[in-house]
């Protein structure tokens, strides 16, 4: 991507938001060009002082190239760094290796520790993958006990799931969900995204009608060539929103806002008469046109998916409940 194509995204970004603006670098490999991206920061950090913003940073990286100037630029910016990991050695070897062959565990865990011993806020992004499901809930164990706190989790939409590894993943969200209620039970408390999601929508009462799919709603993509795409979707093959919304040049063709999925009814019948509706991204059309080939149709690797998440949060809410009213109140 060249500067100019960046500072015209950097621009539309800053014309788009109200109060904060943020630009995450994702998509290949952000440190291979770690000049750009400190353009890039700095531009927007301009640009937001100008507009009267708060500008946050994000990137997502294998780690590999991660150098301790880059750490402490991070730490300074307040960036949130995301690293890609498979946890466990074994794993990460058998799953992610060099375009050589050499396995990366080595480099991804110095990466990790070079990231937390320069303060850097640090999670790890891992992706449950019908090809490399064991261990998982292990594998998170071990990252936290190399220090990282918080987890991202990813569902492979891209492929085909047997029933056998469907019902896998329902058990590894089990298993998450007593390593999280674990985590919390001893006041070191694990951040797991989608159960921290699921455990916010309980409290509330599910998510509110009209509302999308984040990261269509909030996450605007740029290709090297200017053209924007709502989300992280580049391919033009998904009915629902990967088509591109407009280029840095002449800005957006569409409202985000009017991107409305989840209008109140679900429009799946399965989801119509679902108890779980309420707390359901069923919405997201984007994976539902991966997972089901209908935008307005959960796949069933996704509905699944979903229902465990929901069931673990809700268990993982009962008990927190349960062991605060068996606490003594401070004045006790
Ligand atoms: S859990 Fe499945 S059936 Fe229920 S609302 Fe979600 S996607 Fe629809």
């Amino acid at each position: 991507m060249s500067e100019d194509v960046a500072s015209q995204a950097i621009d539309l970004v800053a014309q788009q938001s109200q109060g904060r603006m943020g630009v995450q670098f994702f998509g290949g490999e952000p440190l291979l060009e770690y000049d750009l991206l400190v353009y890039c920061v700095e531009y927007a950090q301009n640009r937001a002082r100008q507009a009267g913003l708060a500008c946050v940073f994000r990137a997502t990286t294998n780690g590999s190239l991660l150098t301790d100037e880059a750490c402490r630029f991070f730490r300074d910016i307040g960036l949130v760094l995301t690293i890609s990991s498979e946890g466990l050695p074994q794993r990460q070897d058998a799953c992610r290796r060099f375009a050589d062959g050499r396995p990366s565990s080595a480099v991804v865990e110095a990466a990790v520790q070079r990231a937390l011993a320069h303060n850097v806020r640090v999670k790890a992004y891992m992706v449950l993958d019908p090809c490399h499901l064991e261990n998982f809930v292990e594998s998170v164990a071990y990252l936290r006990r190399c220090g990282v706190r918080m987890f991202s989790l990813g569902l492979n939409i891209f492929v085909r799931w047997t029933e056998a590894q469907i019902r896998q993943v329902e058990q590894t969200i089990e298993g998450l969900g007593r390593l999280y209620l674990q985590s919390i039970l001893a006041d070191q408390p694990l951040g797991i995204d989608v159960l921290d999601d699921k455990l916010f929508a309980w409290a509330v009462g599910g998510y509110p009608g009209g509302q999308t799919c984040p990261s269509c709603r909030w996450l605007l993509s740029v290709t090297p060539d200017g053209r924007l795409f709502r989300g992280r979707a580049f391919t033009s093959d998904c009915r629902g929103c990967s088509d591109s919304v407009g280029d840095v040049w002449q800005g957006l063709r569409i409202s985000l806002d009017g991107h409305a999925l989840k209008s109140g009814e679900p429009l799946s019948p399965r989801c119509k008469s679902c108890g779980l509706a309420p707390y359901c991204m069923y919405w997201c059309r984007c994976a539902n046109t991966y997972t089901s080939g209908n935008p307005d149709v959960p796949g069933e690797v996704l509905c699944r998916y979903q229902a465990a998440v929901i069931r673990t949060a809700e268990r993982v809410s009962h008990r927190i409940t349960g062991e605060l009213a068996q606490q003594p109140q401070a004045d006790e």
